[in-house]
């Protein structure tokens, strides 16, 4: 054999071991991310069966493909059946039509999956859930399953109905004696006036301003539970949105005598609603605005037609609300934390305002600076 012929038999034979070796590697490689997956998978499963949620993840089809342990003990389906069966099985009958529609608007669009519904237990009685999912994507935002939960909160929903039902009957037994206390209270402000001393006239007064401010918290009360059992119903009629303004600015003029209430009037428009109960909404949110600006004493009302609706606004130049707070504040029950403020209240004005408002049709909102004021606004249809 020639140097040559060794010299390319040994080049042919480093190729060969290159490719070997590459072979050896990838296989390795494809080994070692094997066992990564199989641990994760591993990983995973340990995790998924050992939290108190039942889990499960689909594919973006919406098909399942995986539940966990506790699924299987809480429905006490099989396997088979579980993958077999349709969820008419497990979600109670008047929640499964709103649970299909909201899945499938997820599987089309990616949004994130929430509802609250009741789920069949292996007894048989059905407890509510809040079951949640989300998309898992890969690098080119494609999503690849999701990742669901259901969580148990019936325990927590029995209570809320409870402390409801509590308020319904409070504020009711509490409405009867309130309107009589008043009623006597008016009876002794007017009998034998010329004899009552000025000092027991002025109790009197005293008096008759703490019964309104408890009837207004009552009345309150009974909104809100009039909205839980969607029971806050009204007649609604055509009304002029200036009149409704000048009418509650008038009010608050000798409610507030301290502040300016600025109202900026414009070509007066016609809305369907109900007046008592727009009244409400607008002087809830001037109340607001006097009761949460102390040092700023103006407050301007105003109103203008935005195309086929009117935008009403209240503004104030008070202690504002940061980002995170604007949120929150229509939640039934919110209020902002801070330490010593001297405003009371219970956080329910602008939950009943903005299910007034939804009920006629329009929307509120507020746009608002920490420290520089906020713009309440209501935005209702026009009538055409
Ligand atoms: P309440 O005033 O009885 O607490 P509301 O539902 O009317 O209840 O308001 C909820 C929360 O929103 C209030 O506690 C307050 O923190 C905030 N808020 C409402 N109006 C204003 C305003 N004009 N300026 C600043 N904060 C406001």
């Amino acid at each position: 054999m020639s140097a040559q012929n060794t010299q390319d038999q040994l080049l042919a034979e480093i190729k060969e071991l290159k490719i070997q070796l590459k072979e050896a590697h990838d296989t390795l490689e494809a080994i070692h991310s094997g066992k990564e997956i199989s641990v994760s998978q591993e990983h995973f499963t340990l995790l998924a069966n050992n939290i108190p949620q039942i889990t499960w993840t689909n594919l973006p089809s919406g098909q399942f493909n995986f539940f966990n342990k506790r699924w299987y003990d809480y429905t006490g389906l099989s396997f088979d059946a579980t993958f077999e069966g349709s969820w008419g099985h497990i979600i109670h009958p008047d929640d499964l039509l709103l649970t299909g529609e909201k899945f499938n608007q997820s599987m089309k669009t990616g949004e994130v999956f929430e509802i609250e519904n009741r789920c069949k237990r292996n007894d048989g009685i059905y407890r509510w859930h809040l079951n949640r999912s989300i998309p898992f994507k890969n690098e080119n935002n494609e999503i690849l399953f999701w990742i669901g939960t259901a969580t148990d909160i019936d325990d927590q929903r029995k209570s809320i109905e409870k402390k409801d039902e509590f308020i319904g009957i409070a504020s009711h037994e509490l409405k009867t004696p309130l309107t009589s206390l008043k009623a006597y209270l008016q009876l002794i402000s007017n009998y034998k006036k010329e004899v009552i001393p000025g000092q027991v006239k002025t109790f009197i007064v005293k008096a008759e301003s703490s019964i309104s401010k408890l009837q207004a918290l009552v009345n309150d009360l009974l909104d809100v539970s009039k909205i839980q059992t969607g029971k806050l119903d009204f007649n609604q009629a055509p009304l002029s949105v200036k009149e409704l303004i000048a009418g509650c600015a008038e009010n608050a003029g000798y409610m507030f005598p301290d502040y300016n209430i600025i109202f900026n009037a414009a070509a007066d428009v016609s809305v369907k609603g109900n007046t008592e109960r727009l009244e409400q909404v607008l002087m809830n949110l001037i109340n607001n605005a006097v009761k949460y600006s102390p040092l700023h004493k103006d407050i301007i009302l105003s109103f203008v037609k935005e195309g086929n609706q009117v935008r009403i606004s209240v503004t104030d130049y008070g202690i504002g609300l940061s980002t995170s707070q604007l949120d929150k504040i229509f939640e039934r029950f919110y209020r902002v934390e801070v330490k010593n403020r001297m405003a009371g209240g219970l956080g329910m004005g602008l939950y009943i305002s903005m299910e007034i408002i939804k009920n006629h049709k329009g929307t509120i909102g507020v746009q608002s600076r920490i420290n520089k004021g906020s713009t309440f606004y209501i935005l209702l249809p026009l009538l055409s």
